[in-house]
């Protein structure tokens, strides 16, 4: 099962000729999720490959035109291209009246639908579930209303052993339960425990998108060892007063949330267009957290299986 997040955006307010506003797209599963849409989105998605009509839900972290003023082409564009099926936005409320605005004033309508749910940006909640993915809110602190979003796979039913079967005369209604964790109590009332009579089953992995914040460390119960931690530096640590005014974070910042929440690994973007060069970022943040990735438009950052078993 695939578990992968491409960086389709990497800067933060003002674009660069070879950065873009803020976008990720996470593969669970081939489902595709977008977390945010900064302007060009559209663009980058088709850059790298990727199908629109596959995307499904949008998930908005705050309404600060670089998260999300790419989502009106991109919706129009999946109308041009003939999208029957639903579209689904989450975000802070606003939203729907910003973007239907944009569709009144040009005579738009829509042909498929689209549906807007708004969340609180004061406290976490759960935003949607289907059989293998569950999405929450981490409420962030930053000039408007903002959340980043924790992705967690959900448990598969576990597989029961066959051989079990037969050594403990397991009858067929019992089974269902054991694919769900029960125990089993044979006929003489001996207890065998489901990790005698199931496969083990796959490390449930987990990705945590930090959008604009400042320094928080009240994040970190709600990241605690997360397997791919995304955390924006919009600033070197020798401008950390500036971050402080502007409610965002330095490399370094980013970093120590990362270590105190013991994440695996780190990847930091929403750069301040002000640097050409964004090596230093990765200089600075290695200092405290040595697992860290520069966000590189393109790029895939892949959780395999095997690396959680590893590491964990
Ligand atoms: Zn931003
Ligand atoms: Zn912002």
């Amino acid at each position: 099962m695939t578990f992968a997040l491409t960086v389709l955006g990497s800067n933060s307010a003002i674009p660069t000729a070879n950065r873009n506003p803020t976008a990720h797209l996470l593969n669970v599963n081939e489902r595709f999720f977008l977390i945010d849409c900064g302007e060009g989105t559209q663009i980058q998605l088709r850059k790298y490959r990727f199908k629109i009509q596959r995307i499904q839900r949008i998930f908005i972290s705050h309404l600060h035109g670089d998260h999300y003023f790419g989502l009106i082409g991109l919706i129009t564009t999946m109308q041009l291209l003939g999208r029957e099926k639903e579209l689904h936005i989450y975000s802070p409320e606003g939203l729907q009246r910003a973007i239907e605005t944009q569709f009144d004033v040009s005579g738009t309508r829509l042909k498929y639908p689209v549906y807007f749910h708004s969340f609180s940006t004061q406290h976490t909640k759960k935003i949607f579930e289907d059989e293998s993915v569950a999405v929450s809110t981490i409420p962030l602190k930053h000039g408007i209303g903002c959340c980043g979003f924790l992705f967690c796979e959900k448990p598969k039913q576990k597989n029961i052993q066959k051989e079990a079967i037969a050594q403990y005369n397991i009858p067929l209604e019992a089974i269902h339960k054991i694919k769900n964790g029960h125990d089993f109590t044979d006929e003489n009332g001996n207890v065998i425990p489901n990790s005698e009579l199931t496969l083990e089953s796959h490390t449930l992995r987990s990705y945590a998108y930090c959008s604009d914040t400042c320094y928080d460390e009240k994040i970190i119960p709600l990241i605690e060892k997360v397997d791919l931690l995304f955390h924006e530096a919009t600033f070197l640590d020798e401008m950390k007063e500036r971050a402080k005014e502007t409610l965002h974070s330095t490399a370094k910042q980013a970093a120590t949330i990362a270590h105190k929440a013991g994440a695996k690994r780190l990847i930091i973007g929403h750069f301040s267009s002000r640097y050409k060069d964004i090596e230093p970022f990765m200089k600075e943040a290695k200092t405290v957290f040595e697992n860290t990735e520069l966000a590189i438009e393109g790029k895939k950052y892949e959780v395999r299986q095997e690396e959680i078993n590893m590491i964990s």
